[in-house]
């Protein structure tokens, strides 16, 4: 079914509503806030912010960037976030038309994005996303009855058992935790919305984006690794092109 005006509208201000959540879970999820209490409010002077100063996008035009009571500047990523994940709402409604598969691929696109967002400013990958986002992605496969609820369970088996393996080979080959639980539980969720093949794709492409990024940048001084960040852009690219990628490569072995 083609999306009406209507439509497109509705998705882009539900994905900048999403984005205005996100927010909320980027900041408080790493300091083990609640997500409900208190309402948001200025970090600098602490007034709760009324609603008309907190519509997504538009309130931080509004306000040129300012806290309206003590004036001083307000993070630039809001607006950031609420204008991407606004953007990947209607992204979503384009490729895959009104219904299930575009909200699943709505909803898995905004929770890799926070993940990486979090791993890049904090090094974590909180629970909320890897296990609330597995619960999520077993349940939206039901969208493809049995047979695709079975084949989320596989793909989480998968990605849990693989992650696993390659973080205990890690630890015993560098001596040191090489790779964090959070990585091992992320994949768990993105095999339940790529399934298994999807998992091989994703975790080899999260290797090569990270060897391409980190290669250049370890010449010149040590750094931690952000796994979580290039298995987030792997794990898109395995969600939305993973079935041509995987039927391309299999075209070589016939
Ligand atoms: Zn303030």
């Amino acid at each position: 079914m083609l999306p009406d005006g209507f439509t497109w509208v509705a998705a882009g201000l539900l994905g900048a509503t999403i984005g205005s959540f996100l927010n909320v879970c980027i900041v408080r999820l790493p300091a083990d806030q609640s997500l409900i209490r208190p309402r948001s409010r200025c970090p600098k002077c602490e007034t709760p912010v009324a609603w008309f100063d907190n519509i997504p996008v538009v309130s931080w035009f509004a306000l040129r960037g300012r806290c309206r009571q003590c004036r001083q500047p307000i993070s630039p990523q809001y607006p950031i976030v609420e204008a991407l994940v606004s953007a990947l709402w209607v992204g979503a409604l384009w490729r895959h038309g009104f219904g299930l598969d575009a909200l699943t691929a709505a909803l898995f696109g905004t929770i890799l994005f926070g993940i990486a967002v979090t791993d890049a400013r904090h090094y974590l990958i909180p629970d909320e996303y890897t296990l609330g986002g597995l619960v999520l992605g077993l349940g939206l496969a039901w969208r493809h009855g049995v047979r695709g609820f079975g084949a989320a369970i596989l793909g989480a088996a998968v990605g849990f058992a693989l992650l696993y393996v390659v973080a205990w080979a890690g630890e015993k080959a560098f001596k040191k935790e090489a790779m964090g639980g959070g990585d091992i539980k992320m994949m768990a969720m993105v095999g339940a919305f790529v399934g298994w093949k999807g998992v091989l794709l994703t975790v080899f492409g999260g290797a090569l984006l990270g060897s391409l990024v980190y290669v250049p940048l370890s010449l010149k001084k040590k750094r931690l690794v952000l796994f979580g960040v290039f298995l987030a852009a792997a794990a898109a690219l395995a969600f939305e092109l993973g079935d041509p990628i995987v039927r391309w490569y299999l075209g070589f072995l016939q």
